[in-house]
């Protein structure tokens, strides 16, 4: 056996985030929409506004137009609902796979029925989220699933999030311990809030660490918070943790911990819908009534993550349906819209 064929193949040296970033800048005006942006969503999170979040898009952005398409309906709904509402697109570019096989985003697969192109795939995803910004004036979302690229957008993203595979792990939570925007902590898939909430108080530490070949030093990110999003029991069934009894539990357990600025986001699809993706209405809706029932859960909950495309349900890789999630069903278009107002009513 030669164990040489065994190990990795090093196919090519990639550019490095600052060599991306000074080959395709930031325009300095967008840089400053970015920036008012950000100071927006802080306030959202250490209790100056009291705007209501939503993340909300796609489970994975698998292609540019119909990603565009939906982001520029959202822009258009956006004006509408502005005092009561502030939207960041989701725009998920890397995705975990529970078994580490298939899809994993656009980062891997600029087109998802060609062969990984991880050289293009970097390409695509800064030209994504840096055509929303330029199109719509939205700043954008995605997931932290690989700290080490964190830099090729971070003068493009409003917010990360770490997911639900990932949150135990102790270079995610370094990270994002020095990244200047708000950070979700989602429970892991076992659901136990003790690992999120060691996640938040880890990430809003000051950290020394080794990133990308340097010794870095940080400050601790005090905008890291809480994303429920329903868990997996022992027997394999979801287990939902949105209800006004977790929502009671996760304050009772924060207040304990003495983080900074207690804020979480309830993820409806996942683990709370069971990947049912019309329940998250219902889910968005009962939230919605135990914020007004309890100051507490009021304060503490600050948003939602919904996912959402511009058709319902999701297809095979292949099928060809123009905004059809490939990965988790999504909420369609309609119902979406529906939705937003309904929750612009409530908060
Ligand atoms: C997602 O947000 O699409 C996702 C993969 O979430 P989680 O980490 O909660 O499974
Ligand atoms: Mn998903």
């Amino acid at each position: 056996m030669n164990t040489e064929n065994m190990t990795m193949k090093f196919i090519r040296k990639l550019p490095i985030p600052a060599e991306i970033k000074s080959r395709y800048p930031v325009a300095e005006r967008l840089a400053e929409v970015k920036k008012q942006r950000d100071l927006e969503v802080q306030k959202i999170f250490t209790g100056e506004s009291d705007k209501f979040l939503l993340v909300i898009g796609p489970c994975s952005a698998d292609s540019e137009e119909p990603v565009m398409e939906y982001i520029h309906r959202l822009a258009r709904v956006q004006e509408k609902v502005a005092d009561r509402i502030f939207m960041i697109p989701r725009i998920y570019t890397n995705k975990p796979r529970t078994t580490g096989k298939g899809y994993k985003g656009m980062l891997h697969q600029p087109d998802p029925e060609k062969k990984p192109d991880l050289l293009e795939g970097l390409l695509a995803i800064r030209r994504l989220h840096t055509r929303v910004l330029e199109e719509t004036g939205m700043t954008t979302a995605d997931e932290m699933l690989y700290p080490e690229n964190h830099r090729y957008l971070s003068d493009l993203l409003s917010y990360v999030a770490v997911g639900a595979r990932s949150v135990e792990d102790q270079s995610h939570r370094l990270t994002a311990s020095g990244i200047g925007i708000p950070c979700g902590m989602k429970n892991p898939t076992s659901g136990d809030f003790h690992v999120m909430l060691n996640s938040i108080e880890a990430a809003q530490s000051p950290q020394a660490f080794l990133y990308r070949g340097w010794e870095v030093h940080t400050q601790g990110n005090p905008l890291t918070h809480a994303i429920l999003r329903g868990s997996n029991s022992k027997h394999g069934n979801n287990v939902p943790n949105y209800h006004y009894e977790d929502l009671r539990r996760l304050y009772e357990m924060y207040s304990e911990r003495g983080l900074e600025n207690m804020a979480c986001l309830v993820d409806t699809n996942h683990s709370n819908s069971d990947k049912q993706y019309i329940e998250q209405i219902r889910i968005a809706s009962e939230v919605l009534h135990s914020r007004r029932y309890s100051g507490d859960i009021r304060r503490m909950v600050k948003g939602f993550m919904i996912e959402s495309y511009l058709v319902d349900g999701k297809q095979n890789i292949g099928d060809g349906v123009f905004g059809q999630s490939i990965t988790d069903p999504c909420l369609g278009w309609e119902k979406t819209e529906k939705l937003i107002y309904e929750i612009a009513d409530q908060v």
